[in-house]
């Protein structure tokens, strides 16, 4: 595996891509940066062996130009935390940008505008990624958040330098930590997969059950596998043209000996709200009015005993409606049991969306092994997928 720490920039301008797409604030100010922080590593690398650096990345769903995706709104939030005054580009190609790089100089960084307001970007457009391959000597990946897409910066590019390219430290971190949990893990593993629904989840779960002993199944998606299996479950969320898959993945699971853990009880509220009365009942004896938002403490003792056995972890989703007070009690119970194995040795990797920001909200952050940056790479990854962007740096 290639990665900045193979090359050495000392009058080269590494052209980087970054996952620089953080969500704004309504001044239009960064809002979140950590996606800005996960990149200062790759970047102070090339500084500091005495090159320079051009930023590209893309921000938001831009339709053509339009001033609030503009990347300029990031810059000086950029500058602040690499600590290099940042300059910017207002075109990603063309006459302006390559005129702002023969005048860059080592130890200095340049921001591109925003990718996307160029549709060929999306496109993966192949003259698109030749104008901006131009605008550097070695390529560097470090955008995981999008290494899934074959866009024209993450991937098609890359044949324009085929020897000089190579992944970012990020981008680099996310491999090798994923490894660790699908070819590398150390027995016994434990997938914990929560969330709303099962249907975005299939693909994952299948796919994994080769390489798991224990699936932890949390949150909405539970109830579909309960009411597969004749429980009553009131009004929780459910799949019902989702039932059928929901036994086969029980089956399947069986026949590959891994051992699959269901809510046992559950925290039901007579309605979606933080203010709705709540009970706790079995998981399959839901009355009808009554939805099931988190799991019971029944269930809190079983998938902390499970996560405590297990040497590898994988936690992607939330048990319950953790953004609401009353119904986090369950993913902060799992979130806690999973730090408790940390501290012990276990290796721990969490990833998607939802699970991040609770780690984040519950401040476990320090106390996992690996938190990953791509929700939709690392799913794809975990699903046995080769991702474009991380296919193009090998080829
Ligand atoms: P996902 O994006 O599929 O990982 O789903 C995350 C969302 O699932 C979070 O916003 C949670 O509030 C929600 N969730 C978790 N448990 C439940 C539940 N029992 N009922 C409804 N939504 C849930």
């Amino acid at each position: 595996m290639k990665t900045v720490n193979d090359f050495n920039f000392e009058n080269k301008k590494a052209l980087i891509r970054v996952d620089f797409n953080v969500p704004l604030n309504d001044n239009l100010e960064v809002a979140d940066s950590t996606r800005i922080l996960a990149a200062k590593s790759t970047i102070i690398k090339v500084l500091e062996d005495g090159g320079s650096c051009v930023l590209m990345s893309h921000l938001g769903r831009p339709n053509g130009v339009e001033e609030k995706f503009s990347l300029k709104n990031i810059a000086s939030k950029v500058s602040e935390i690499i600590g290099v005054q940042v300059q910017f580009s207002e075109n990603c190609i063309g006459e302006k940008a390559e005129q702002a790089i023969a005048e860059l100089e080592n130890g200095e960084v340049l921001l591109l505008e925003n990718l996307r307001f160029h549709k060929e970007e999306k496109a993966g457009d192949d003259e698109f990624a030749k104008e901006l391959s131009k605008l550097g000597d070695i390529y560097v990946n470090d955008a995981f958040g999008t290494a899934h897409r074959a866009h024209a910066s993450t991937a098609i590019i890359a044949k324009y330098f085929p020897k000089n390219k190579c992944y970012g430290l990020l981008l680099a971190s996310e491999i090798e930590n994923i490894h660790k949990v699908l070819t590398d893990s150390k027995k016994p593993v434990t997938a914990i997969i929560g969330g709303a629904k099962v249907s975005s989840k299939i693909t994952i779960i299948e796919s994994i059950l080769d390489k798991i002993d224990h699936l932890i199944i949390g949150g909405g998606m539970a109830f579909t596998f309960i009411k597969a299996q004749g429980g009553s479950i009131g009004s929780s969320l459910v799949e019902d043209d989702k039932q059928e898959m929901a036994l086969s993945i029980l089956k399947l699971a069986k026949e590959k000996n891994v051992k699959i853990h269901l809510p046992v009880d559950a925290i039901i509220a007579d309605q979606f709200s933080n203010d709705a009365h709540t009970k706790t009942e079995a998981i399959n004896a839901i009355p009808e009015g009554w939805m099931g938002l988190d799991v019971g403490s029944k269930t809190n003792t079983i998938f902390r005993e499970v996560i405590l056995n297990s040497k590898t972890i994988l936690w992607n989703g939330p048990v319950g409606v953790f953004e609401m007070e009353n119904f986090a009690t369950g993913t902060i119970s799992l979130g806690n049991a999973i730090a408790e194995a940390t501290e012990k040795g276990t290796f721990s990797l969490v990833g998607g969306g939802d699970s991040v920001a609770a780690v984040k909200q519950f401040n476990l952050t320090e106390k996992v092994s690996y938190v990953s940056t791509g929700g939709g790479a690392m799913l794809e990854m975990l699903e046995g997928k080769t991702l474009p962007g991380i296919q193009a740096i090998l080829e």
